[in-house]
């Protein structure tokens, strides 16, 4: 599973993981409950992606792709941060994609690349991420803001090399 208790997958760094004082509760609960609102939902439609049947899973997608929809309407008025956590969410969501090549028609994948695309995009031309860095050892928040930038766009580059050019190959 993408998300698993308190594993997460390495694009992610938990609030906890910055702030010792979250730890705990994260701890006893044995999942992250320090997510912000967009990666707690979107934790939550993993762990019911994960335990689909037959019966629900067409809901389960159609609620994934809500989700999507109503990050992607979230964005332009968001700051470099949320932006990122939006990013995470994508990710994750094409992940569970991949995971189920069978539905890449019905849930008109062509959306959720578009709005990962364009939330990339939007992301990289941010001045946190284009300015110089310091000579001096980068502060740990601004290198989880860059390094889970890179870990996201190496995913979506891997992404797009498998899945799009077999769908291109096979067509
Ligand atoms: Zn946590």
């Amino acid at each position: 599973m993408i998300i698993e208790g308190l594993k997460l997958p390495p694009f992610i760094k938990a609030p906890c993981h910055q702030n010792e004082e979250l730890a705990p509760g994260c701890a006893a609960a044995g999942r992250h409950q320090c997510f912000p609102k967009n990666l707690d939902t979107c934790a939550g439609l993993v762990h019911m992606y994960y335990s689909r049947t037959e019966e629900n899973v067409d809901t389960i997608w159609s609620m994934i792709y809500a989700e999507v929809a109503k990050v992607a309407s979230e964005c332009p008025a968001s700051n470099a941060e949320e932006r990122l956590e939006i990013m995470q969410c994508l990710t994750i969501f094409l992940l569970l994609q991949a995971d189920d090549p069978q539905s890449y028609e019905a849930n008109d994948i062509g959306f959720l690349l578009t709005v990962a695309i364009d939330t990339y995009y939007d992301l990289a031309l941010t001045q946190e991420w284009r300015d110089e860095l310091p000579n001096t050892r980068p502060l740990y928040r601004e290198w989880i803001f860059r390094e889970t930038m890179r870990r996201s766009l190496s995913l979506m580059i891997y992404w797009f090399s498998t899945h799009i050019l077999m769908l291109i190959v096979g067509s």
